[in-house]
């Protein structure tokens, strides 16, 4: 696409300078011994695949997480190398692609280890998942013979390593804390179990962005960073014991489309869900929520950025506008810029998921495929 359609109408910016900031901050904090995983699932968080994973390559780092096998095949395809771990499920008749395009699959559970084995691979690399009591994907922590087996019969698997995943580790409350060492526990005890019974267990990791920040002390082999790369925490009210100087590389813009006036009691949008308490002056943006900016946002007092000023988004939002009042911001004109995501506290990620009580992940990975993107690297 020509570079003057992308800021047409609503477009993403890509700092990869900030990227790399946050990177250098996450490394003041790691243990010495730990090194970062990058988590890309999910485009990024939205960010773009591709060009975060071969930034990320530019600066040192060659270890990617993801979710999908089509993920990782598409990091390979871009040239992107290092260890690209798949976090979640693989159809058993898919892994060949796994091979393929030297990927590490996770084994989910013991029926799938069962499966893998099975097939007429040479090696496959995998991770092992230990249950640890989210419940949710791995093999039971007290299944301590069956994984020790893994590890000594003669089967197909290349065991890459172990790893488990925490469930409340964005708590300080007391009983969350207490479930987490719990959990630590348990994973510990696997590992303790392996290298008691002489086992070269491989790699170990157990935090993710919440489980570093606030179970700093922990030393695995890796920590799975994934929300605080892109320069953002989960929401403004999440529990984070330590906080880093993160700047977010994500920026969501579009343009002033059309302004008017309108006269007290007048309404604005679908099911005239707003209504002018006074003589108020509008103005249409050039996004909706098929762009990924949440329909939730209709009626939940955010706000977007337009000629330094922040503008109340007024009424529903529709699939491809949104509307906000611009009554106090003088020469807001058609053409203009509107920030609706950036730098900035009020529009920031973290604000606009405390309005919407979801997180920035979900507002970040759902930003949609008719946005453009444009990077920064300087
Ligand atoms: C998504 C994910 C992460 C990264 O989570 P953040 O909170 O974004 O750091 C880490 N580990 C697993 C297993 C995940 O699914």
């Amino acid at each position: 696409m020509k570079d003057e359609l992308l800021t047409n109408r609503a477009w993403v910016e890509i700092n990869l300078k900030n990227l790399e900031h946050n990177i250098r901050e996450i490394k003041k904090i790691i243990s010495p011994k730990a090194k970062i995983m990058a988590v890309v699932k999910a485009n990024a968080y939205g960010h773009d695949l591709v060009k975060i994973g071969q930034k990320l390559n530019k600066i040192g780092i060659y270890d990617f997480a993801v979710a999908t096998l089509e993920e990782g095949i598409k990091l390979r395809e871009n040239d992107v190398s290092g260890n690209i771990l798949i976090f979640g499920y693989t159809r058993p008749d898919l892994l060949k692609y796994v091979v393929k395009y030297d990927l590490i699959q996770t084994v989910v559970d013991e029926e799938y280890a069962k499966k893998i084995m099975q097939l007429p691979f040479e090696k496959i690399k995998v991770y092992l998942k230990i249950n640890t009591g989210m419940n949710r994907i791995g093999i039971n922590s007290d299944n301590v013979l069956f994984i020790k087996s893994l590890y000594t019969s003669n089967n197909n698997l290349n065991i890459i390593g172990i790893y488990s995943h925490l469930c409340s580790s964005t708590s300080n409350d007391f009983e969350d804390v207490a479930f987490t060492k719990l959990q630590i526990n348990k994973f510990n005890q696997v590992i303790d179990y392996l290298k008691s019974n002489k086992i070269n267990i491989g790699k170990t990791h157990l935090q993710s962005s919440y489980g570093f920040l606030n179970y700093n002390d922990l030393e695995y082999d890796y920590v799975r960073i994934g929300i605080l790369i892109y320069g953002n925490y989960n929401d403004n009210d999440t529990y984070a014991k330590l906080h880093l100087d993160l700047k977010p590389v994500l920026s969501l813009y579009a343009r002033i489309v059309s302004v008017r006036d309108i006269e007290k009691g007048e309404i604005v949008g679908y099911s005239r869900t707003y209504q002018a308490s006074k003589k108020e002056k509008i103005a249409t943006v050039s996004i909706g929520y098929v762009d990924g900016y949440p329909r939730s946002v209709g009626d939940s007092n955010v706000y977007v950025k337009v000629n330094g000023k922040y503008a109340l988004v007024i009424g529903r939002i529709c699939m491809d506008q949104l509307v906000i009042n611009v009554t106090d911001i003088p020469n807001v004109k058609e053409g203009d810029i509107v920030t609706l995501i950036g730098d900035d506290k009020e529009i920031s990620a973290e604000n606009i998921s405390s309005k919407l009580k979801t997180i920035s992940p979900e507002l970040f990975g759902r930003l949609g495929n008719r946005l453009n993107y444009i990077f920064i690297d300087n």
